[in-house]
């Protein structure tokens, strides 16, 4: 139990933490606050989190967990709309959250807001409240910039200059901010000016129980893997990437590899994440495997359920995350943890997950010639046994959720702690200087 069971409004406005994750704007945030809060409940907290009505279909309240609850609150119309356009409702969002916890007789300890939309809304309900504001980014807008601006491909638009003045201001007025990488503190003093001692840093956490290694040739079979799509060909070694079809994913160049691996038989790139509305990016990848005349080995499969992919983990030889920009990076996490070795870009905290040479990869950038360089050198191991795979996972087992909470929850007191003692201070200096 912790020491002071906490109440705590957890906001993450504009992306669903119910939501289907692989789509544009469901990504490992909303893995991170629901996961968080379930285990913050298990703790003994109480958390609520709110969010943005998407379709008309959504409840009012989900109860997650023991102790944790999803709150759907309306602002704008009851449909999807770009994340930019969710600003011109932050107050209406604010409004409605504070008329739902005044007719529910709620109050909060504190507020924890996620991604620099939710930390405006905080930002608001912290005066109203006068309750200390926690905030996590995930991403930074300067930082996406600076990387768009770095890279020789087309990125897509730049972050608006609203984002980076938000995110600017919010360093200064938010009492603590959680960064998940030691490179993500850094960002945040060099792009943002953000005072070193305010910024704690977590990393993100995997669910141990969900996420661990299956038997390989079980979970090809589940998968129906040894004949993919009708064809009678046995792929025996699979490459797999899990993400959103963000070009910041980089995507394009671990299709670029493929014709550089040639010499592997059988080889296969699966590719999971994308729905409908990711038609255009997943064509021009089809396109793209035309072109390098690799699109008998790769497989787009559009969104799997987080539940189910732990059977693609375990299925596949290897995992690739050639990112040009991650916050930390939950792909690689999840794959170690099933038992299956990763090749990834230097970004998120890929470089302090991954064992150089003995659970995969950390590669200075996306080059497709150095993505095959590494994937071949794993792909000519023997496949991994069970003991293997159970040696890879052994790595990341201080990531389990458990481990998150409990320095979350320390923080979340210890910030508490002195947002009261500055208050009190000063209402006791007030009393003083009154006498
Ligand atoms: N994910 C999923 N199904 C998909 C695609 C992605 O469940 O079809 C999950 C994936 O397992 C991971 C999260 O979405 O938990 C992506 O998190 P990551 O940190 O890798 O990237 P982000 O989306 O935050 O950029």
């Amino acid at each position: 139990m912790p020491a002071t069971q906490l109440r705590i409004a957890m906001l993450s406005v504009h992306s669903c933490p119910v939501g289907k994750l692989g789509t544009k704007d469901t990504g490992g945030m909303s893995v991170y606050i629901r996961e968080l809060a379930c285990e913050l409940g298990k703790l003994g907290h109480s958390v609520d989190i709110y969010t943005r009505v998407h379709e008309p279909k959504d409840r009012e309240i989900y109860e997650l967990s023991r102790n944790a609850r999803l709150i759907h609150l309306r602002a704008g119309e009851d449909e999807e709309i770009h994340k930019l356009e969710m600003y011109s409702h932050l107050p209406a969002f604010a409004g409605n959250l504070e008329s739902f916890r005044n007719h529910s007789n709620l109050r909060y300890d504190l507020i924890f807001s996620h991604y620099w939309l939710s930390a405006l809304a905080g930002a608001d309900l912290q005066q109203w409240w006068d309750v200390p504001h926690i905030t996590m980014f995930h991403t930074l807008g300067a930082v996406k910039n600076a990387v768009k601006q770095g890279a020789y491909s087309a990125l897509g638009e730049d972050e608006p200059a609203l984002r980076i003045e938000a995110e600017r201001d919010l360093v200064q007025t938010c009492h603590r901010i959680i960064a998940s990488t030691e490179t993500g503190r850094e960002e945040l003093v060099r792009y943002y000016g953000a005072s070193s001692e305010k910024i704690s840093v977590v990393p993100c956490g995997v669910n141990l129980e969900q996420f661990k290694p299956l038997d390989k040739a079980q979970a090809r079979h589940h998968l129906g893997f040894t004949c993919p799509e009708g064809s009678r060909r046995n792929h025996d070694k699979i490459a797999l990437f899990v993400g959103r079809m963000d070009p910041l994913k980089g995507i394009d160049k671990l299709i670029k590899a493929l014709p550089h691996l040639e010499d592997i038989r059988g080889l296969r790139l699966v590719v999971i994440g994308g729905d409908e509305h990711d038609g255009h990016e997943i064509e021009q990848l089809r396109q793209l495997a035309r072109d390098l005349k690799v699109e008998d080995s790769v497989s787009f499969l559009g969104l799997v359920n987080h539940e189910q992919l732990p059977y693609y983990y375990s299925a596949a030889d290897i995992c690739v995350v050639p990112s040009y920009y991650e916050s930390f990076g939950l792909v690689a996490l999840e794959s170690l943890a099933c038992g299956t070795p990763v090749v990834a870009t230097d970004v998120g905290n890929h470089r302090y997950l991954i064992h150089e040479g003995e659970t995969g990869y950390v590669i200075a950038d996306n080059n497709p010639r150095r993505i095959a360089e590494k994937m071949a050198l794993l792909l000519s191991r023997p496949s991994a046994d069970e003991d293997r795979g159970q040696a890879i996972r052994a790595t990341v087992s201080g990531f389990g959720w458990p481990n998150i909470a409990e320095a979350i929850s320390r923080d979340c007191q210890l910030v508490l702690a002195d947002y009261l003692k500055i208050r009190n201070g000063g209402a006791d200096r007030e009393r003083h200087g009154a006498s």
